[in-house]
């Protein structure tokens, strides 16, 4: 699989994080939407990727394994994809329990915000739309706040709650760089800094990531991402080949309601890149 002329779908969550589709529903829907290539990337958790293997092989689709590891970069958090490592390494799911820890904690102090602007019970409200409860998230407040009619979409909730500088946003320390590509790598899999555009970084910050991210054995970067726009495709292609990395491509889909991009429904990556999938040819299951 040398071409970037590929369906490959490497970014996206179900029930086990903040999707709202079982790992079977979704592969499901990858298989209905022509996707030829398979990932999914639950938030700093691997409990679906059994589920999700298995069914993907039952219906004749390609699948790499896959996480989206929270980490803190430069008082940021910045997401590393894992691609093609052995989800059963206790390097991994160690280390991703230890990232675990603290949501709780956090979503507490988050609704205790929301409660100062009038918005009561929202740790509550929250936890009704949780599959695991150790990884409550902004998504789980988000679809919380819309249904109790506080705002008509997640959308409005990002831009009025939630994010730093409006009522409920609790920083957070998450994993370090070095030690989430450390977990990937050492499973055999290929990290990938994932959808680059969405982080506010100067120039200078941008390049200490690649650089650092480089230097501890990061091997790829999303490219063509739903989270990235069309001129953002073509910056982060040329950044690619500047720092040597192979390029991935997926949608970040989380649900049919919410999500602007479908799985499978993206641009192929440029073909002056090299796919990410080039480099796990033998971790396809
Ligand atoms: P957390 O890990 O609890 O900080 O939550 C991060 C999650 O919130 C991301 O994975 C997205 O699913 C969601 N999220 C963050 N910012 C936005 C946004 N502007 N619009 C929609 N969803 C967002
Ligand atoms: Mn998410
Ligand atoms: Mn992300
Ligand atoms: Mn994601």
């Amino acid at each position: 699989m040398t071409t970037s002329i590929l369906n490959a779908d490497l970014h996206c969550h179900s029930v086990v994080s903040d999707g709202t589709l079982t790992p079977e529903a979704l592969a499901a829907r990858a298989k209905a939407n022509g996707v030829e290539l398979w990932a999914l990337t639950d938030h700093d958790e691997v409990g679906g990727q059994l589920r999700a293997a298995a069914a993907a092989r039952e219906l004749g689709l390609r699948y790499l394994t896959g996480v989206e590891i929270s980490v803190t970069f430069a008082g940021e958090t910045v997401h590393i994809v894992g691609l093609g490592f052995d989800a059963t390494d206790t390097r991994m799911t160690d280390g991703l329990h230890l990232t675990r820890g603290g949501r709780e904690q956090r979503a507490r102090e988050m609704a205790d915000q929301l409660a100062k602007v009038g918005i009561a019970n929202a740790y509550e409200g929250a936890l009704r739309f949780v599959g695991n409860p150790e990884l409550i998230s902004r998504t789980h407040f988000a679809r919380f706040l819309v249904e109790s009619g506080v705002c008509k979409d997640t959308g409005e909730v990002f831009r009025r709650f939630l994010t730093e500088g409006k009522p409920g946003y609790v920083p957070h320390r998450w994993a370090n760089l070095q030690q989430a590509i450390q977990w990937i790598t050492d499973g055999g899999g290929v990290a990938v800094i994932a959808h680059p555009g969405r982080y506010r970084f100067t120039a200078n910050e941008q390049y200490a990531l690649f650089s650092e991210f480089k230097a501890h054995g990061g091997q790829g970067v999303e490219v063509v991402t739903g989270s990235h726009s069309t001129s953002e495709y073509l910056t982060y292609a040329d950044m690619a080949i500047e720092f040597g990395l192979a390029a991935s491509r997926g949608s970040d889909f989380h649900s049919p309601d919410e999500s602007h991009t479908d799985l499978g429904a993206l641009p192929y990556l440029p073909g002056k890149l090299t796919p990410v999938w080039e480099l796990l040819a033998d971790r396809i299951q």
